[in-house]
């Protein structure tokens, strides 16, 4: 017996642990979703009889391949890369691509389920996927990046497009890699087709507030939370884990609506300051130098580096992990409530452990998971598809508007679903059951595919 689950879910849970071994990551991201459903298939017996369940946890197609590339001494490198397309019921797969040494295929196929339920809680045309690679970019020189980019995009090309499949950034991609991919995608097909990737730079086919999007969608969905439980930002003091795209724009965001936030990390250690980040010099350090955060302690002397440090232990009210997945466990989730803290909002995917959760849920504080909370980044990404696919350009004002807009909409149908399935207020159950039911029902739909 699988604990958590319903009799008719455990053996497709069982099946999907047979079929896919040693990938730990893809099996919680599993488990954490059929966890939920165990009534919407009483509600709807068709999904049982269409087998949904058992589809949905089967790639549509997964793409595994050799990159090549050579570094500044003329040494061979070779890593591998991969790009599974996850879901097309909705739209064309979606989602980013993350360059990181733990990438393997359990990882890629966790994101890549997330990214399923995600997409289709936008409420945009948009099917789910996900790639990568296990090349390790830190310490490479521009040019190393560029030629891995390049060698990876000679393969990857052949199985993207507009209307196929639309890769973007993720860990250890950003503006920069997107232009590189963009650029060996252009010259391979000989075609300028701005929709085939997102996250681009504003001359070349980029949309306004993609950039901010996934850390500001994160702050919009904790403040209408908040404001369920007739609070608000104003006056909280915050902790952000990571200190990248996500947790940079997150920490913008909280600020302005009035909250303070004091610490921060990056993989090597954590930076506090009970002034309040220094935004600016974040910035400095993390986008223009692209150095370590343990720089900021030299510049702000109140401030505190700790070498290895667990910034979850930092006495806080509202919490966004922004770092990477398992980053926050049991014991975290334990300190962070005794602390004091409140809300927590995910803008990494799956950060927090299924203990950890647990603890959240048991003490009743407002918990939004990733692929609710930091579902502002790919919603972005589908704007800028449409901007591409007609040729126009957006306002910044307007599409942080239309960001905020999704992110209100995608908190209030999970927290309708939430009641209706009778735990008002829990966004895990809200969040899977309501992006579930929309693929579930196109699937039906589209017929056996
Ligand atoms: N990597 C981001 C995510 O986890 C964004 C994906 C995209 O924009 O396609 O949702």
């Amino acid at each position: 017996m699988v604990a958590g689950l319903d009799e008719k879910l455990e053996p497709i849970y069982r099946d999907v642990l047979r079929r896919n071994p040693g990938e730990t990551e893809f099996h919680q991201a599993v488990h954490e979703v059929l966890e939920t459903l165990g009534p919407v298939l009483v509600k709807y017996p068709e999904f049982a009889e269409h087998k949904i369940i058992q589809r949905i946890c089967e790639p549509e197609r997964q793409i595994i391949f050799r990159v090549p590339w050579q570094d500044d001494q003329g040494h061979t490198h070779i890593n591998r890369a991969f790009r599974v397309e996850f879901n097309s019921a909705l739209g064309p797969y979606k989602g980013g691509m993350r360059f990181h040494p733990s990438v393997y295929l359990g990882i890629i196929k966790f994101l890549g389920f997330e990214q399923i339920f995600k997409n289709a809680l936008t409420g945009l045309p948009i099917g789910g996927g996900k790639g990568g690679s296990d090349f390790d970019p830190k310490g490479r020189s521009d040019a190393e990046i560029m030629r891995f980019c390049q060698s990876l995009m000679t393969e990857m090309y052949r199985h993207i497009g507009e209307y196929t499949d639309v890769p973007a950034g993720d860990i250890g991609v950003g503006q920069r890699e997107i232009g590189y991919l963009f650029g060996q995608y252009k010259r391979i097909t000989n075609r300028y087709e701005s929709g085939v990737l997102t996250g681009k730079g504003l001359n070349w086919g980029g949309s306004r507030a993609r950039t901010e999007a996934t850390g500001y969608g994160a702050v919009f969905f904790l403040d209408e939370m908040l404001k369920v439980r007739g609070d608000s930002l104003e006056g909280k003091t915050g902790v952000v884990s990571g200190s990248g795209n996500v947790a940079i724009y997150a920490i913008e965001k909280i600020h302005s609506l009035g909250g303070k936030v004091i610490a921060c990390s990056d993989s090597d250690g954590v930076i506090v300051d009970k002034n309040g980040l220094d935004l600016d010099l974040i910035k400095q350090i993390k986008e223009v130098e692209r150095r370590r955060i343990s720089v900021y302690a030299d510049e702000r002397k109140d401030s505190t580096y700790l070498p290895d440090g667990n910034i979850w232990t930092v006495p806080c009210q509202i919490a966004l992990p922004c770092a990477t997945q398992n980053e926050l466990n049991g014991k975290d989730a334990t300190i962070l409530v005794q602390q004091g803290c409140i809300a927590v909002a995910e803008g990494a995917n799956m950060p927090t452990t299924p203990e950890g959760i647990h603890v959240f849920q048991e003490a009743g504080i407002a918990y939004g998971p990733g692929k609710a909370a930091n579902a502002g980044g790919v919603a972005t990404s589908a704007l800028e598809m449409q901007q591409n696919a007609s040729r126009d350009s957006w306002t910044f004002e307007h599409t942080e508007a239309r960001l905020q807009q999704i992110m209100v909409n995608i908190h209030r149908n999970c927290y309708e679903t939430s009641a209706e399935f009778g735990q008002p207020g829990n966004y895990v159950k809200g969040a899977n059951v309501t992006g579930f039911l929309k693929v579930a029902h196109a699937m039906v739909a589209l017929g056996l595919i």
